[in-house]
């Protein structure tokens, strides 16, 4: 076993905790309510399993498998720290399972590749992502369910360290691995999920939107993990409504069920993706630039072509803050249904 091993592992505990108090000391309850999809306690079972892990790391009883008392491999408790079972003891199945998720979990570093915009008849796309200077920690990007159908996710990750910055180009080798395997959403959110709760390179968690997306039917299903509501514009009413988050954020929850939801999109609709250092813009006064103001600039744009709308949210939020460079990432992906 590698000597460093637990005092990585401890050395990690120790981090991710200590930015779970962080984000629950210093987060908004508007913050809070939105990443942790109104359900606060759901923080505590997870820094329960931290706790009684760092326990056991003090007992040396962390990794022994609950089989045969022998040490799990190393490498299955970089992935998991709880793991407890030895590989030898999974059936064929959990063994494919875990073992692509370990060959995973080793390529994770590499770079992150290129995003291209889809071209969907009927469909005008259009998106645009701009890191600040201290870290990158947004990512948007397409990709492709077993079926062929669309995927597209937005993802802004929260806390500091360097693992902030590798989990995002994590997450789009995870996603681009393990979407082409299932047709499910929510079997793919959960897997994301347990990719990344217990694993020790990454010690933050991760606020994702994950949606399907039928271009014909315009049906388009999704699960938003703790993320910024994306703002959905309807032509027949002028209105505009919210996407809302139907499970905390990626990397927080024990307990983590998400369930899809459904939306129908038609001719002239709207779609708006982003991230919170759009809406968490402040200008002089100190004051945010909110949620209402972007939805009010979608429905007055709303008969913009889809880069025109972009350019229109980077203008406005550009002149609130007073013409400043912006202190966080900003990302924007805009999708109109034209056909
Ligand atoms: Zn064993």
């Amino acid at each position: 076993m590698a000597l460093d091993l637990y005092p990585r592992i401890q050395k990690s505990l120790n981090e991710k905790r200590q930015n779970l108090k962080e984000f629950l000391a210093s987060a908004s309850s508007e913050e809070k309510e939105i990443c942790l999809c109104e359900e606060e306690q759901t923080v505590q079972p997870h820094l329960d399993v931290i706790d009684s892990s760092l326990e056991k790391i003090n007992n040396e009883t962390l990794g022994i498998c609950e089989v045969c008392r022998e040490a799990v491999d190393t490498k299955l408790l970089e992935m998991d720290y709880t793991a407890c079972v030895c590989l030898d003891h999974f059936s064929e199945n959990e063994m494919r399972r875990l073992e692509s998720e370990l060959e995973l979990s080793q390529v994770i570093q590499r770079a992150l590749l290129p995003q291209h915009i889809p071209n969907l008849a009927g469909v005008d796309l259009a998106a645009f992502s701009r890191p600040s200077d201290i870290i990158g920690g947004d990512y948007f990007d397409f990709f492709q369910f077993r079926d062929g159908t669309q995927g597209l996710v937005i993802a802004d990750v929260s806390g500091h360290g360097v693992s902030a910055g590798m989990l995002m180009t994590s997450l789009q080798t995870v996603l681009r691995t393990m979407a082409p395997e299932t047709d499910s959403l929510s079997e793919l959110m959960e897997r994301i999920n347990r990719f990344y709760i217990h694993n020790i390179n990454f010690t933050t968690f991760v606020t994702v939107f994950l949606a399907r997306f039928d271009h014909k039917e315009g049906t388009l299903d999704y699960i938003n993990a703790g993320h910024n509501p994306p703002i959905l514009y309807h032509k027949y009413s002028g209105e505009t409504g919210w996407l809302k988050p139907n499970v905390p954020a990626v990397g927080l929850a024990e307990d983590f069920h998400p369930r899809a939801a459904s939306v129908t999109l038609k001719q002239g609709d709207v779609l708006l993706l982003y991230t919170d250092g759009i809406t968490e813009s402040f200008n002089l006064n100190q004051e945010q630039f909110g949620h209402n103001r972007l939805s009010d600039l979608v429905r007055q744009n709303a008969h913009l072509s889809a880069p025109e709308m972009v350019q229109a949210v980077r203008e406005r939020v550009s002149a609130f803050g007073g013409n400043q460079p912006f202190a966080d990432d900003i990302t924007l992906v805009t999708l109109k249904m034209t056909g």
